[in-house]
């Protein structure tokens, strides 16, 4: 069968009713599932490419991507195809055994990246989780650290888990959930005096810094990046210490920033780095990557039943395939530009609510001046009345990630939608909301 054929099958053309599904009802919603989200009032249902539609038929220009996931966007062929043929021949049998589609996904990674060995898991906290054991094993058996401590950095964000909201150096996601893990200690970023200190402060009787996770980029805390002498000071210090350097490429990595991982804006290395997000395309997967040297772990000491299965590492792979083949990271270069000078144009017409325009590739934040009483998210909420979804980094960025699928045309139509949104926002709080 060839792949269109495939395609047709699966893929539920716009506005079928083929599936028989009772209307949305968000009450039903809001009583049934645990209100850990605040939402955006809206109910999606379907996607093409770079656009969804929600229950009520209406049609979004998808600059959210699932929060910098979907890289080939919704329903890609591709993917349609690797998840149709995937589900058909084996979609799990646990680690018990050997899974050909995990050695070639990790092959894959390792071709494409300064990786030795790959570990498979389910999301990017369970990826950091992994980070974060690996450091302390190599910490207690190569360093001979008997109380290693992991330098993170404010602002960072490292995922919902215990050791990660502890590791995340921001206070409101820490909030009513202490004790928290110990071992961990905050410096801010992109600055190489408060590493040092940290570093020669926390050396004290059985305690020592064993390990730096930081983001080649802050997404989360707001699409801040890194700076690159920074990152190569602190190369340098880990070289020369022993310390691990570890890098979040959760969000950053697969190609969203017009190279494959974060680090390679930076000009340096990871002995670590973890990635999920746009890893599988939208698929639940996460990996943590590591250099041979720190790959201490032995049989039985780390595990995940779900981890790199069959399903997700053959979709993974095809998802991989595809954005090399079709140089998908060039496209992901010229939009990053295209949709950069558009938003400065849009910046310099409001100067008193636009701060700043930065990022790299296809994550882009726009932030807004301290004087304004724009928020992100009423921006967020102009923007889905003019057709176009975007997602707050913070109280006052606001974030644009397309699927790296993403065409000339649809950058032109998302830059004309938002430059109506921030009219529309000023607006509104003007009128005195
Ligand atoms: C989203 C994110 C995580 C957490 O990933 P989950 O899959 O939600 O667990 C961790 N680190 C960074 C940098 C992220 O952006």
């Amino acid at each position: 069968m060839s792949v269109q054929t495939l395609a047709e099958q699966a893929t539920i053309p716009p506005n079928s009713d083929s599936i028989a599904s009772s209307p949305f009802n968000v009450d039903s919603f809001n009583e049934a599932v645990m209100s850990t989200y605040a939402r955006f009032p809206l109910a999606l249902e379907r996607g093409a490419g770079c656009r969804v539609w929600d229950t009520q038929g209406r049609e979004y220009l998808d600059f959210v991507a699932g929060i910098a996931t979907c890289t080939l966007g919704h329903a890609h062929p591709a993917m349609v195809e690797a998840v149709t043929r995937q589900i058909q021949k084996l979609h799990h049998v646990s680690n018990l055994y050997y899974i050909p589609e995990q050695g070639e996904l990790a092959n894959w990674i390792i071709q494409h990246s300064c990786a030795d060995r790959v570990f498979f898991c389910n999301s990017g906290a369970e990826a950091n989780e992994a980070a974060i054991k690996l450091a302390r094993k190599y910490a207690h058996t190569v360093l001979d650290i008997e109380k290693p401590i992991i330098l993170t950095a404010n602002a960072s964000f490292h995922g919902r888990t215990l050791a990660t909201i502890t590791a995340t150096g921001q206070p409101k996601y820490q909030k009513h959930f202490d004790p928290l893990m110990p071992g961990f200690h905050y410096v801010n970023y992109n600055d190489i005096n408060a590493v040092e200190v940290a570093i020669s402060e926390l050396d004290e009787g059985d305690y020592r810094v064993a390990a730096i996770l930081i983001e080649p980029l802050q997404g989360e805390g707001g699409v801040r990046p890194g700076d690159v002498a920074y990152f190569k000071k602190l190369r340098q210090i880990c070289d020369e210490t022993g310390i691990l350097l570890i890098f979040d490429e959760v969000q950053v990595g697969m190609g969203r920033t017009g190279y494959w991982w974060g680090y390679e804006h930076l000009g340096v290395e990871p002995d670590i780095f973890t990635s999920a997000k746009g890893l599988g395309g939208g698929i639940p997967i996460g990996a943590m990557m590591s250099k041979k040297f720190c790959d201490v772990f032995q049989p039985g000491e780390h595990a995940s039943t779900f981890g790199g299965n069959p399903f997700v590492c053959g979709v993974a792979l095809a998802v991989c395939q595809t954005l090399e083949r079709e140089n998908i990271l060039q496209n992901v270069q010229a939009r990053g530009e295209q949709l950069r000078a558009g938003l400065k144009a849009i910046a310099a017409k409001y100067p008193h609510q636009i701060r700043e325009i930065r990022g790299w590739g296809l994550i882009n934040g726009l932030e807004l001046t301290s004087d304004t009483q724009l928020t992100a998210a009423d921006i967020v909420k102009a923007a889905i009345d003019e057709g176009v979804l975007l997602v707050p980094a913070g109280p006052k960025v606001v974030r644009f990630v397309p699927p790296l699928i993403v065409t000339e045309a649809e950058v032109n139509q998302a830059l004309q939608a938002f430059d109506k949104a921030i009219d529309q926002a000023i607006v509104v709080k003007g009128s005195g909301d």
